[in-house]
């Protein structure tokens, strides 16, 4: 019997790729060092880009019974209120991109990949599985936990994310890059929001320094909120009541909106903001990267999870059309990723740098983002939101 491929973690990225591959008659082990499989609870936002690859696995649909479309995205001025712009994301955008913008809770997400795995025989789960390393045997693979168990396999692909231990022990290139900033994230029954909250579409509120993001999830019954503020070399401590001191004094010019709502953060779980330069190589001999473990992307663009889901689909393609030759199947998929993933990771620092702008800089931003037609702000999309081209399906790879 041929050894089964072996996926470290199973996020987003690391499920879509043991369905891809399973869809392609290969079978897969995904060992997740959770005690279980499953997202932390938050909510998801996904470009239109992400349904070619969605559709390539067969859960598009599943997905979407528990999505929302919001009519818009709105920037809106932190200290004003003031809406700077907004990108359309109803229904021109679906005519446009021929696929939807959507909002979904992680947890949602994550169970339509899981049943699909559930369902292929080919799919093997180990949760409580937690990779301590992997040894690369030259015609196989093992990777060993950390409480002492061996697994087997042809490949390994790490998918386990911005701390990826995989990606330690291939390339030694430390850890990722902080930017700064610091994130509350938190999930409220949409009934508890104060009153003049924009509840449909999701909302970017753009400050000095700071910014809060908030939508609607599950059809509109819970309100995801996340604030995320450049951290004050003045507040180390780490307790609820420093946090509060420390929002306090980010958002304190906020509008009076931002005010209230961040009095409904839970502040248990401060989460530091970073991402990597690019690479162009995600592989050595039988293990390859993908998603965040290859390309960690800051989140203004909300494109990390659509690119590691697109990464799990090509690669599995890339490796069934390679018969067997492994290192043309990596080369191949990290020509066919590296440049789209890494302009993800450039724009998504740019527009960072846009939402949190200072003094006149801000000014010249805003006034461009006003000039902006929907036309125009489809167009600078287009090269993420129409997708990318998948390699053939039944193309060879040569030598
Ligand atoms: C605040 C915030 C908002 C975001 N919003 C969006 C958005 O709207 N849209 C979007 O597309 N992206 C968004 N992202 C980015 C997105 O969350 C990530 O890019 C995505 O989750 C990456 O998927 P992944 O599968 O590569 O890694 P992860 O989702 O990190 O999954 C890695 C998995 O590996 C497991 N693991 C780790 N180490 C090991 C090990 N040694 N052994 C076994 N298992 C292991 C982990 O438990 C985990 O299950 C956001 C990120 C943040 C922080």
């Amino acid at each position: 019997m041929n050894d089964a491929t072996l996926i470290v973690g199973g996020g987003l990225g690391g499920l879509t790729a043991a369905l891809a591959l399973a869809r392609q008659g290969r079978a897969v082990r995904v060992l997740e060092g959770a005690p279980s499989f499953g997202a932390i609870g938050y909510g998801i936002q996904f470009g239109p880009n992400v349904f070619h690859a969605l559709d390539r696995i067969g859960v598009s649909e599943a997905v979407l019974a528990k999505a929302d479309a919001p009519p818009a995205c709105l920037m809106l001025d932190a200290l004003t209120g003031e809406e700077v712009t907004r990108v359309p994301t109803g229904a021109s955008l679906r005519v446009r991109f021929k696929h939807p913008y959507i909002i979904i809770h992680r947890v949602d997400l994550h169970e339509a990949l899981l049943a699909a795995c559930r369902s292929d025989p080919l799919v093997a789960l180990e949760p409580d599985a937690m990779v301590a390393r992997f040894t690369d045997h030259g015609d196989h693979v093992t990777v060993a936990t950390e409480d002492g168990r061996e697994f087997r396999g042809d490949l390994v692909i790490g998918a386990d994310g911005i701390r990826s231990r995989t990606r330690a022990q291939l390339f030694a290139d430390g850890d990722p890059r902080p930017n700064g900033y610091m994130g509350f994230r938190t999930i409220v029954p949409i009934g508890d929001v104060p009153g003049g909250v924009q509840r449909d579409s999701v909302a970017l509120w753009a400050g000095p320094g700071f910014h809060m993001v908030h939508y609607p999830l599950r059809h509109g019954t819970l309100f995801n909120l996340v604030a995320v503020f450049r951290r004050s070399a003045n507040f180390e401590r780490g307790d609820v009541t420093a946090y509060r001191a420390e929002l306090e004094h980010a958002y304190r010019n906020a509008h009076p909106t931002i005010k209230a709502l961040l009095s409904m953060l839970d502040l248990q779980r401060r989460q530091a903001v970073g991402d990597r330069d690019a690479i162009r190589h995600w592989h050595k001999g039988r293990v390859v990267l993908l998603g965040d473990a290859a390309h960690p992307t800051l989140q203004s663009l909300a494109q990390g999870a659509c690119m590691a889901i697109e990464d799990g689909v090509c690669l599995a393609d890339c490796i069934a059309a390679a018969d067997g030759d492994h290192q043309a199947a990596f080369r191949r998929y990290e020509n066919a990723r590296v440049v789209r993933t890494a302009r993800v990771t450039l724009e998504s620092r740019y527009i960072w740098d846009v939402y949190h702008a200072e003094g006149i800089s801000r000014e010249v931003y805003w006034q461009m983002l006003r000039e902006r037609s929907e036309a125009d702000t489809f167009q600078c999309l287009a090269w993420l939101y129409d997708g990318f081209s998948l390699p053939a399906k039944t193309e060879k790879i040569g030598a």
